[in-house]
């Protein structure tokens, strides 16, 4: 049983999913950082976990997804070491919506407003 928090996308996995209140300040269980209350994710049996995360965990991240990883005898580290796992994840979330969708840019907007404004252009990818 699937549970999610903030925005409800139209994407699959909201299909039977039902909305909870924001857990702000638990674990993410994929970057270990806390929810945030303008944050999007879900909760399962095995706790809470950001949208993008989730995403990341799923899709890979962007080497991954990219295929030049070392799962695809690739030379790209899995991750890029100067950020961090959420900012990993993000930008996984980002590639994917960029590639697939044409959503990029309203994503890029959305975090443009906040903190992580600088996560993009420290990004080499
Ligand atoms: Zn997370
Ligand atoms: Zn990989």
């Amino acid at each position: 049983m699937i549970e999610y928090f903030g925005i409800r996308y139209n994407a699959p996995i909201y299909k039977d999913a039902t909305k909870i209140v924001l857990p702000q300040g638990m674990i993410c269980r994929y970057c270990y950082e806390n929810v945030r209350s303008d944050d999007d994710g879900f909760k399962d049996e095995e706790g809470y976990i950001h949208r993008e995360c989730n995403m990341c965990a799923g899709l890979g991240t962007i080497s991954h997804q990219q295929k030049t990883c070392h799962h695809f005898e690739g030379s790209m580290p899995e991750i890029d070491v100067r950020l961090t796992l959420r900012q990993n994840a993000l930008m996984a979330a980002l590639y994917f919506y960029t590639k697939m969708s044409g959503h990029g840019m309203a994503y890029y907007k959305h975090y443009q407003e906040d903190d992580e404004s600088t996560l993009f252009e420290n990004c080499n990818y």
